[in-house]
């Protein structure tokens, strides 16, 4: 035989009778899964999650479900087929062993794969006085579990809810508060909310959404300290200007943790921002080498981008865990010529204050940004993000339909500003700066970051391997 007709022989093999592990029972790892027996995987598929429940969806969970309308528990994702797996669901995966090619669990099992897909997702960074977070009434939001608690504690309800980060999700819980008719006051390191995510242009119009609906918004301050009755519960907070907020609930809305830690020794580039992967999923080591066995997708992977000058990008997204997902599954059981690239355009959505925001590409790779469709005032717009003269991101509020003609002027990197694209145009098209806060000046997070290669930028810390 050929060499490629031996190659195409295992690859036939492993198909039918190869051994995969996923490592995460979430977004990711579920839509991998299925995707794995669409590809007509038929050797044996083991799932770990280390969360007791089958993969649930978590929008809904800093919406809906903080809102009374769907009960945490009935977020369940939709199958898309039927997947005949081993599904170990409450034990987390603690150790992996590249050469024995081993997946250590928590409970002491050792569970061999011969490739592995990594989709452990991120977790809610807590507050970080230990003491304080544990105060009764102080809250995060991530899990199904998470915004059971929250929402019962909205349902008291109580007298003002504290949401510190003016992220996403930090202003998506505080739009509930105000549907609900909860005081609310939040704090925010930035300049303004979403700063981070969309930059200051943005941010001053979110900033003035939340006040006129009555959101106590503090900016440019932190928060120093939370404090306690005598029975544990969270009563009042000191922000970095000397001032006290009493509040009964406190969200910290600080953006989230990557789940590497259990990835410590393996020798994968795993670090701050994730796992480096190439754009088609494959794990790169330590030294930048990429693995033939181990993938990785979803919130936990960082992966070169052709649009964004190859920078890495980390993204926080629904619809880049799900197309991962596929792209990964698709090219573990293919042969190279049949690869696939994962390079998706980003896309988020978010809900708040009776407004429907969107955006596509990566808005924080802009310096500059246009309107180009639409009013401000009536809080139902179209904005483009120019980097060096092409476009490079959206946003739209409430002009959600015309996000596909933003992408398809993305992914052809059409020159910027854009010429516009409908009747309803703003008086003034003129570029103005994006007003980016400079890296290391402290914001929310944003859910998409760029973790290339500028100095100035924090990028993986790439650990020794310990012997
Ligand atoms: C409140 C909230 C609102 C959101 N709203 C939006 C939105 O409006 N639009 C949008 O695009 N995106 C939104 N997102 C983001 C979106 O939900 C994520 O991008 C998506 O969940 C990522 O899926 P994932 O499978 O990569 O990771 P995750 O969903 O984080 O899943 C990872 C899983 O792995 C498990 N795990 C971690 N470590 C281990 C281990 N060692 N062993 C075993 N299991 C482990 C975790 O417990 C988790 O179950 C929101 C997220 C949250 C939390």
């Amino acid at each position: 035989m050929t060499l490629p007709a031996t190659v195409a022989e295992l690859v036939r093999d492993f198909r039918a009778n190869g051994r995969i592990v996923i490592v995460g029972a979430s977004l990711a790892g579920l839509r991998a899964a299925e995707a794995l027996r669409e590809e007509g995987f038929t050797g044996s598929l083991t799932i770990i999650g280390d969360e007791p429940y089958e993969p649930y969806d978590r929008p809904p969970l800093s919406k809906q479900v903080l809102k009374g309308w769907v009960p945490a528990d009935h977020t369940k994702l939709p199958r898309m087929r039927e997947v005949d797996a081993d599904w170990r669901l409450g034990v987390a995966a603690t150790g992996l062993d590249r050469a024995a090619k081993q997946v250590r669990l928590a409970d002491g099992e050792q569970v061999p794969y011969d490739r592995l897909l990594i989709a452990t997702g991120t977790r809610a960074r807590q507050w970080p006085n230990p003491t304080e977070a544990a105060l009764q009434g102080v809250h995060t939001i991530r899990s199904r579990d998470d915004a059971a608690r929250l929402r019962a504690a909205l349902a008291e309800p109580p007298s003002r809810v504290l949401v510190i980060g003016a992220g996403f999700i930090g202003s998506e819980v505080a739009s509930v508060c105000r549907e609900l008719d909860i005081p609310v006051t939040v704090v925010e390191r930035g300049s303004a909310p979403l700063v981070g995510a969309l930059g200051g242009v943005i941010g001053e119009i979110a900033a003035q959404m939340q006040r006129d609906h009555g959101v106590d918004l503090r900016c440019t301050l932190g928060v120093s300290s939370l404090e306690g009755d005598s029975a544990g519960h969270v009563r009042r907070a000191r922000l970095s200007d000397g001032t006290v907020v009493d509040a009964d609930v406190v969200v910290a809305s600080l953006g989230s943790i990557r789940n590497v830690e259990w990835l410590e020794g393996s020798g994968l580039a795993a670090g701050f921002w994730g796992v480096g992967c190439d754009a088609g999923g494959r794990a790169f080591d330590i030294n930048g080498v990429v693995t033939d066995s181990i993938y990785v997708a979803g919130d936990v992977a960082r992966a070169p981008h052709v649009l964004y000058e190859y920078e890495f990008l980390a993204m926080e997204h629904w619809d880049n865990a799900v197309f991962g997902a596929e792209v990964a599954a698709h090219n573990m059981v293919n042969l190279e010529p049949h690869y696939r690239p994962h390079l998706l355009v980003p896309g988020f959505w978010s809900g708040q204050f009776g407004v429907n925001i969107k955006s596509v590409g990566v808005p924080p790779f802009g310096d500059e940004i246009v309107f180009t469709q639409g009013s401000v005032a009536g809080r139902s717009f179209a904005a483009a993000y120019g980097h060096r003269g092409r476009i490079v991101a959206a946003v739209t509020f409430d002009h959600g339909k015309w996000l596909e003609h933003y992408g398809k002027l993305i992914e052809r990197s059409a020159p910027f500003p854009p010429p516009p694209p409908g009747w309803d145009r703003p008086p003034d098209m003129k570029p103005m700066p994006a007003e980016f806060p400079e890296p290391g000046v402290p914001t929310e997070v944003p859910d998409v970051v760029l973790t290339g290669h500028a100095p100035s930028e924090r990028t993986a810390e790439f650990r020794p391997r310990r012997h």
